[in-house]
């Protein structure tokens, strides 16, 4: 069985959630492609491949989930169209841990846009539609489900309801306001930015941290703050909470754990953003 990353008494996993191709131009906006491509090469018709990895934390208060990849429900036209190179495989990857779906507690979404959110809902094999992790409490903030009650015209196109519909007035949806301790020492924190009610995840134990910043820091790639995607619909608000929460991250000496990386699971930051430690895949 795979062994997990330590943090403190916590055990870290990285579970394969999809693997897709987005327009290199989406992903770093303003940045010029001669900076962003040394780093991060695109392929010929200017695609980058972006994984999409759930991270499982193993504590002793129960199993808890950030993110819940493309899920298995795209039809064969948005597979196309998002150019899907691997299959999600969650339930698999909690096979091979020996667990199931019934063992995750508690499931946390930085956002809803569907690359994060689309696992939430599952097709059961026989065109049934139902929550993937059943017996766990979804913690999404409060401003981010009210846009996806109400989505703007561009949010839109990001939260599909075949991914969210099930947890409307559902027990297991919990929505929390700025800052809400899921399990002792894993912490939620709307920072805003790439939506609204974006937020990211602070986890601390035995003198160990780390910080999960969902889109704001999609890879290890991102960590100048200037550098944001296309995507983020408060540009601003993106690049202040980004230095904000990096100054403090680095300082304490965290790790950084990235979703979309296709390079590295996580790393540690010097104050210039140069990858001083990591972890590949
Ligand atoms: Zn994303």
């Amino acid at each position: 069985m795979q062994q997990g990353f330590r943090l403190g008494e916590f055990e870290i996993f990285w579970l394969g959630g999809g693997e897709i191709e987005l327009d290199g131009g989406t992903m770093f906006g303003v940045v010029p492609k001669v900076l962003w491509e040394k780093k991060f090469p695109a392929n010929a018709d200017n695609y980058v491949r972006l994984v999409n990895t759930a991270i499982l934390v193993k504590t002793r208060e129960g199993n808890v989930l950030i993110e819940t990849g493309i899920g298995n429900k795209l039809t064969e036209k948005q597979k196309k169209i998002f150019r899907v190179l691997k299959e999600w495989a969650i339930p698999e990857a909690l096979d091979d841990l020996d667990m199931t779906c019934n063992d995750i507690d508690h499931v946390i979404l930085t956002h809803c846009d569907f690359d994060h959110a689309g696992g939430i809902v599952s097709n059961d094999g026989e065109g049934r539609l139902q929550l993937t992790f059943p017996r766990a409490v979804h913690y999404i903030q409060q401003l981010e489900w009210e846009d996806v009650l109400a989505p703007n015209r561009r949010s839109k196109s990001a939260y599909w309801p075949v991914n969210l519909d099930l947890l409307h007035g559902c027990e297991n949806l919990k929505l929390v306001d700025e800052e809400f301790e899921v399990v002792k020492g894993i912490k939620v924190m709307r920072t805003g930015g790439h939506t609204r009610g974006h937020q990211v995840v602070w986890m601390v134990s035995e003198g160990d941290s780390a910080v999960h910043m969902g889109d704001l820091l999609p890879s290890h790639v991102y960590s100048n703050p200037l550098w944001i995607t296309a995507f983020d619909n408060y540009p601003l608000e993106s690049i202040r909470m980004k230095e904000e929460i990096m100054e403090k991250a680095v300082k304490e000496g965290m790790w950084f754990i990235f979703y979309h990386d296709p390079f590295l699971s996580a790393c540690k930051f010097d104050v210039e953003g140069q990858v001083i430690e990591q972890r590949e895949w």
